[in-house]
């Protein structure tokens, strides 16, 4: 009936901007009942089978982890409306898997209680702040400016440029002593990826609280400044948390496109556009217009360059334990692959030592997979032989989802790494 219809369509239309109101207040997107798969492989053909799945936009997929090879397990989150189909594609054709995450928001609603209960307690001090916890971007940058206020004769911030939403790209420089070649560390480059950020932070009062103390460390600081950028994807970092945990890209509008961002990692000028990468703007791997089109890979390769003398690029990710090295674009060797083999091993040597952590280690391109674009294949072209990449805690249990409790542990046995890989370009000078 035309009169009860109507009815029904004003009763839906309030119920709608409810909804919407609710949605602006919440403002999140949700993942209820979105599960995450470990599928295992067992050869090339369900390997492809896989690589197929990944074409089909209409299931929503979200690689954690991509099909490469049948000795590397491919983890997915799954949105509750494509389980069914997914589910039966991989019984259908006999693929293993089994689920990782039963209900991804019950992992982020945690996460997010964690948070609001740790923020109670704002800190006045970087003594006083949590380190054990998740924190927004304000609270991070309050964090940078305390410890420079607390330590002037030994931090300082330096902008180096400006993100896409005009937010400062904001670097601590640790430093002791003037013209001083230097170590790079950035984390956070993709946004969701929230143990690397929080480990940042608590690297930088690492390096405050040894300095003068842990001889090591204040023999790598009387040689290098240490420049370190905890949150280099500001405006992605600010979208994880006010609407999508899972956001990976920068957050530039494409042009033709309705999909936002680039991949920062895919950006830079090495092979850009090359094979690993990707041309479309909705792709979480898109490579953007052109190399360096994104203001925060832009602002480190400007820094980089000018700076003229670094001589380690260390570059933080997550989730797989991996430590990797040039190349990414290439299967050729790099030329100083044998010594950054055996440093690489040394590092993992010293982070396995607290909690036994275990990494995979090698050159991009045979650990992981084929990526042009990235950034410590560009910084080492640029003459930094000491280019790393890691990929943090943890194997796929949490995934991007790793627990708070995680967070001083993981940064912890990193910084054992670090402290290697830096102790060894301090002792090996080029
Ligand atoms: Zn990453």
């Amino acid at each position: 009936m035309p009169q009860s219809s109507s009815a029904t369509g004003g009763k839906m239309r309030k119920l709608l901007i409810l909804a919407c109101l609710i949605l602006a207040v919440l403002g999140r997107k949700t993942f209820e009942g979105h599960q995450v798969l470990r599928i295992t492989a067992a050869n090339d053909v369900q390997i492809s089978l896989l690589k197929n799945l990944t074409d089909h936009e209409h299931l929503e997929l979200d690689f954690w982890r991509e099909p490469v090879h049948e000795s590397l397990p491919v983890d997915v989150r799954v949105p509750s409306s494509s389980l069914h189909r997914v589910k039966s594609f991989l019984k259908n054709n006999k693929i293993h898997y089994k689920i990782m995450i039963q209900d991804l928001q019950d992992l982020l609603d945690e996460e997010q209680q964690e948070m609001m209960r740790s923020r109670a307690h704002q800190p006045k001090s970087t003594d006083g702040f949590n380190y054990s916890t998740y924190h927004t971007l304000d609270e991070i940058y309050s964090f940078i400016d305390m410890l420079v206020t607390e330590n002037p004769q030994l931090v300082s911030k330096i902008v180096i440029g400006q993100s896409y939403e005009r937010r400062p790209l904001n670097v601590l420089k640790f430093s002791t002593g003037s013209n001083r070649p230097g170590i790079w560390i950035d984390t956070g480059i993709h946004s969701r990826e929230w143990v690397t950020q929080a480990s940042g932070t608590w690297f930088a009062k690492m390096i405050v609280a040894s300095y003068n103390r842990d001889p090591a460390l204040t023999a790598i600081l009387n040689t290098f400044d240490i420049f370190l950028e905890i949150v280099t994807n500001p405006d992605g970092f600010q979208f994880t948390h006010t609407s999508d945990r899972l956001w990976r890209k920068t957050r530039k509008p494409n042009r033709g496109s309705s999909c936002i961002g680039v991949d920062p990692n895919r950006n830079w000028d090495v092979n850009f556009g090359g094979p690993g990468s990707y041309n479309d703007p909705c792709d979480d791997r898109y490579y953007g217009p052109y190399a360096n089109s994104e203001s925060e890979v832009k602002a480190i390769v400007d820094f980089v360059k000018s700076h003229g003398k670094l001589k380690a690029f260390l570059s933080i990710h997550s989730y797989s334990q991996f430590l990797l090295y040039p190349y990414g674009y290439t299967s050729t060797p790099c030329r100083d692959n044998a010594e950054l083999y055996n440093l690489a091993w040394k590092a993992v040597t010293a982070l396995s030592r607290p909690y036994g952590t275990r990494y995979r280690f090698g050159s991009i391109i045979n650990v992981i997979y084929q990526a042009s674009g990235s950034s410590v294949d560009w910084s080492y072209n640029q003459g930094i032989k000491y280019s790393y990449a890691f990929e943090l805690r943890d194997t796929g249990h949490f995934g991007f989802a790793l627990p708070a409790n995680q967070i001083i542990p993981t940064a912890y046995e990193t910084w054992l790494a670090l402290m290697v890989i830096m102790e060894h370009a301090k002792n090996n000078p080029y």
